[in-house]
């Protein structure tokens, strides 16, 4: 069905009456239960003898969670539920802790990869011929070529120019009449820095909005980012396991509630400890099952995100559920500049290191717009008079090629570092603008 002109994007689906939805969703649950209940060892494992037509969206809940972890043990393609000539595209996790999570498309997964975002972006202000500046990382993540689809489809104008090389970005973003900016929103920040930096007053720049997300944000960080670039700023959530970008969305009439295409992806919201279904409007674990994904989907899909759901009334007339601002992880995984990092992986490499001790801390420093990491350990008493630049370098290089972002290393003093007595250890802290070093004399 087309739209009428002037009206949202896919507006009979976004606007559909909640009751039949709910009976469409059951319709392509069921079959997808159906389809993929034996077509790959991940899904016989989790489903077993389940009849689709037992199935409702009321007991879905019973059928067991999948999360990470899952998905890693048939890496590379164990998971995939059609023929490989069917497959158009691979893409795969940001963060490289050994084995990525790999996911593939079909044309239809594109499809409507480009159609989800496509919501995003006429959500944003965009139409047919709107300059959309793509900043978001192309290539294996997700985000460059989830929105550069979604942009396409829709008909804008993409400047495929992916992120760096500020000066560069501006200057396009000038010249070309840029309305649209794509991109995470710490490279957002950076980008206001440069304009502050250099005496550019916003308003000389054309850009209206920007499509930020990836990684987690804060309303101050929408604020200065609004008030640096002069833009509208909404939210726009994603992750790789499930397409990448386009599973959730902010309009600029319903800051801090992100629409869920949930046409595509059926969200729950959990106890992360008990599993149990938390009532609506209050946090909890976000789980997912892709209704129609064809190449590898999932079925109740942890994603260790922590938000609220509920339903709002939209000024414009979505039906679609809504989600809060992700709050936080269930698991400790951090995002530093995008890339997803696990403290345990820099913990193996440093416990893999003799020359230095057990204790550590990770710092995420956060007083700029680009976070940056550094890892606080101490020397092993003989290497303490050492080679210790040589040490750190090696260390560092090590981290860089397992992580797949940078992480410094300093030394603190043996026995420098605070030992967690009662209660888990707290090993990451993050460093705010305005407070002390967390480990003064240590670091800058
Ligand atoms: P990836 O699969 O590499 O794209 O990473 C997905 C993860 O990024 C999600 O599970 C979230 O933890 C995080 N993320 C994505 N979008 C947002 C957002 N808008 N706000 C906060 N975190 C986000």
């Amino acid at each position: 069905m087309t739209d009428a002109p002037g009206q949202m994007f896919d507006h009979a689906a976004q606007t559909m009456p909640v009751e039949a939805r709910r009976e469409q969703q059951l319709a392509d649950l069921r079959a997808l239960i159906g389809r993929v209940k034996d077509a790959s060892p991940q899904h016989r494992a989790q489903l077993g003898d389940i009849d689709p037509g037992d199935i409702t969206l009321e007991n879905l809940h019973q059928i067991p969670a999948v999360g990470k972890k899952d998905l890693r043990e048939y890496y590379p393609l164990e998971m995939l539920c059609v023929d490989k000539s069917e497959l158009r595209r691979i893409h795969a996790t940001s963060g490289t802790s050994g084995r990525p999570t790999i996911v593939a498309y079909t044309e239809g997964d594109l499809e409507v990869l480009g159609r989800t975002n496509a919501r995003v972006l006429d959500a944003a202000g965009a139409g047919p011929g709107t300059p959309v500046h793509n900043a978001y990382g192309y290539g294996l993540f997700t985000g460059g070529l989830g929105l550069h689809a979604g942009i396409e489809h829709l008909g804008a104008c993409t400047l495929p120019i992916s992120g760096g090389m500020t000066e560069r970005q501006v200057l396009l973003m000038r010249d070309l009449g840029t309305e649209i900016l794509t991109c995470t929103p710490s490279y957002a920040a950076a980008i206001a820095d440069y304009l502050a930096q250099h005496d550019i007053d916003p308003a000389s720049l054309p850009l209206r909005a920007g499509i930020l997300g990836a990684e987690p944000w804060s309303e101050g960080m929408r604020e200065s980012i609004e008030k640096g670039l002069g833009i509208t700023a909404i939210d726009i959530f994603g992750m790789c396991e499930l397409q990448g970008p386009g599973v959730g969305f902010e309009t600029p009439a319903t800051k801090g509630q992100m629409f869920v295409n949930e046409d595509y992806f059926y969200p729950e919201c959990i106890d992360p400890a008990t599993g149990e279904t938390v009532a609506e409007g209050e946090v909890g674990e976000l789980v997912f099952t892709t209704l129609r994904k064809e190449a590898v989907p999932v079925v109740r899909y942890r994603t260790g995100d922590l938000a609220s759901l509920q339903r709002i009334d939209d000024p414009a007339g979505r039906t679609l559920i809504t989600m809060s601002r992700i709050v936080g992880r269930a698991d400790d995984m951090l995002i530093v500049r995008g890339v997803n990092v696990f403290p345990s992986e820099i913990e193996a490499v440093l416990l893999d290191d003799d020359r230095v001790s057990t204790a550590y801390t990770i710092v995420i420093d956060e007083r700029g717009p680009m976070p940056s990491m550094t890892a606080v350990t101490e020397p092993a008493p003989e290497v303490a008079t050492g080679d210790v630049p040589a040490l750190l370098r090696e260390l560092e290089h090590r981290l860089r090629d397992r992580l797949g972002v940078s992480c410094s290393v300093v030394l603190a003093e043996p026995g420098g570092l605070p030992r967690t007595e009662i209660g888990k250890a707290v090993r990451v802290k993050r460093w705010k603008s305005g407070e002390d070093s967390p480990f003064p004399g240590l670091l800058r």
